[in-house]
């Protein structure tokens, strides 16, 4: 006899990704799955990055499930507590809690040959899945830097996505080091209160204004007695954002004209003091790192108690940051936002395939997968934004719902057909990458001139999709067997064992 699997499916993790797809599993009537999730709550990066400021800088109409609207927005732009409400919300009403098994974190991954399913090893034992899939998106692991000296550090020391509510800063001698989206976020909003803030910059970026506002009482109203408008409004942010793909994949200099706005904008911030401007004025073309908007973080650094440090950090001590040129800056805090692991992801290193290979093994520095969602060697296994996945120009929310219509449709497929394991064809997921790699050498992010987290250690973008959203968008419209060896399920396995679908 076959030996069956605790669950036909099994999902990793509760962000945007694993949510999204088991509300979706949800709704189309499934019961049979577990979704794992190594915290006490859902929502992913909404949960974890909880520092002042957080806030999404895609539309919440967009920046949110298509098939689970909220006419409710308080604002344009969704800041990080009424998104993580969202996706709490969420789960309730589409009573996706039952199938999650929190605290419930994933060592490990193996596929198990001899009977078709992966043996997934959690903080709580193992279980066993016909299907997996991982919604462990890019941005869950903080990357710290690796400076001399920096465990010597006696002061507070954190991630912006790992917040110490319970370090009071006020008055402190504060260090920030990196100026990302994250930084530029809660900056301005720590600088009031601490003594002196030093930010220690490696490379500035492009910064224009932000449009965000309060969504009126009206609009909400409008909203709620007709969905169809907030469908069209959806639409609308859609075709606004998708219309940069132009310049941002095959003309990056017509983002000068977006330059000149972001220069504009800085001079109008900060008027008198052309030095801290200069310091600020970025040297590549914008695009090339992802554009980022505020109305405050210029304000902020131009105060009394702000200072720019443009030298390199060559040291950290117990109570102080030295830089190339020898300066030595006293701190009693460091707060790190320095991004994240996303090229190297940690979890492909517990993942191990076929062969017994971990997925970074096989991906050797650049992640490959057939249309960013499966991978040769890893049968029976979805990857949510994986490789060329990611977004430099609209929200990432329509990718996984790509995804989304993908995965189920294979599913379907692997019930309906009885197909026990799928796994893509070398060669196909061959072809798909060189496609994506020759797409992208016109592309802002390969001629922009600038270091950015899109380019793995070998040089290739291997984070962002290259190309027309809705193009993903048909490619995975439907799950297509032709590029995968299929093999049938174990016979007399019952039919609680197929994949649900
Ligand atoms: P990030 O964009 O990767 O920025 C990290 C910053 O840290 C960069 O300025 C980087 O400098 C600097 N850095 C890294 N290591 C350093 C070192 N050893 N010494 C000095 N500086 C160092 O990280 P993030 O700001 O957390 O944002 C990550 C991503 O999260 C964003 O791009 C975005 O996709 C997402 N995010 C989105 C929102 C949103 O509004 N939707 C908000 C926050 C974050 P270099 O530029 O020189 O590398």
């Amino acid at each position: 006899m076959p030996q069956t699997p605790d669950f036909p499916l099994a999902i990793l993790g509760t962000g945007f990704a694993g949510l999204g797809l088991a509300i979706r599993l949800k709704q189309q009537g499934e019961q049979d799955f577990v979704v794992l999730e190594r915290s006490t709550d859902v929502g992913g990066t909404w949960r974890d990055n909880t520092y002042p400021g957080c806030q999404c800088d895609i539309p919440s109409h967009l920046y949110s499930f298509s098939f689970a609207p909220n006419p409710d927005w308080s604002r344009l732009f969704p800041t990080q507590p009424e998104l993580w409400k969202y996706l709490r919300g969420c789960a309730d009403r589409y009573g996706v809690r039952p199938h999650i098994r929190f605290g419930h974190e994933v060592r490990a991954a193996d596929w198990d040959e001899a009977h078709g399913f992966w043996r997934v090893t959690t903080s709580q034992g193992e279980i066993t899945a016909r299907v997996l899939v991982s919604g462990q998106g890019g941005l869950s692991e903080p990357q710290l830097p690796n400076i001399p000296g920096i465990e010597s550090f006696e002061g507070a020391m954190f991630h912006s996505a790992r917040w110490d509510h319970d370090h009071d800063l006020e008055g402190k001698k504060v260090a920030v080091i990196g100026t990302g989206a994250s930084s530029i976020q809660f900056i301005p909003k720590i600088q009031p209160e601490v003594g002196s803030l030093t930010l220690f910059q490696r490379t500035p970026p492009w910064i224009m204004p932000h449009p965000d506002r309060p969504v009126k009482r009206w609009e909400k109203r409008l909203f709620r007695r007709f969905p169809v408008t907030q469908k069209l409004f959806r639409a609308g942010i859609y075709s606004f954002f998708e219309s940069r793909v132009f310049p941002f994949t095959k003309k990056p200099d017509l983002m000068k004209a977006g330059e000149k706005i972001a220069l504009r904008h800085m001079a109008k911030a900060i008027p008198d003091d052309p030095a801290l401007r200069a310091k600020l004025t970025p040297g590549y073309r914008m695009g090339c790192k992802r554009i980022l908007m505020s109305e405050t973080y210029y304000q902020a650094l131009a105060q009394p108690n702000a200072d720019v440090v443009t030298e390199a950090i060559t040291e950290i001590g117990p109570d102080h940051v030295v830089t190339a040129d020898g300066a030595r800056h006293e701190v009693d805090t460091i707060i790190l936002g320095t991004g994240f692991y996303v090229a190297d992801m940690p979890f492909t290193e517990w993942v191990r395939g076929r062969d017994g290979k971990s997925m970074a093994e096989v991906f050797d520095g650049s992640p490959q997968a057939y249309l960013g969602t499966t991978v040769a060697g890893f049968p029976n296994l979805f990857l949510l934004t994986g490789p060329n996945t990611g977004l430099g120009h609209n929200s990432i929310v329509y990718i996984l719902e790509s995804q989304f219509n993908y995965v189920l449709d294979a599913l379907r497929q692997m019930r309906a057909r009885r197909i026990g394991v799928l796994e893509v064809k070398p060669e196909p997921q061959r072809k798909f990458n060189e496609e994506v790699q020759k797409a992208m050498k016109d592309t802002v992010w390969t001629t922009g001139g600038c270091a950015s987290w899109y380019i793995d250690r070998n040089g290739l973008n291997t984070t962002l999709w290259p190309g027309w959203t809705w193009d993903f968008r048909r490619r995975t419209r439907r799950f297509d067997p032709a590029p995968y060896v299929l093999s049938p399920a174990p016979v007399g396995e019952p039919e609680r064992e197929r994949v649900a679908a």
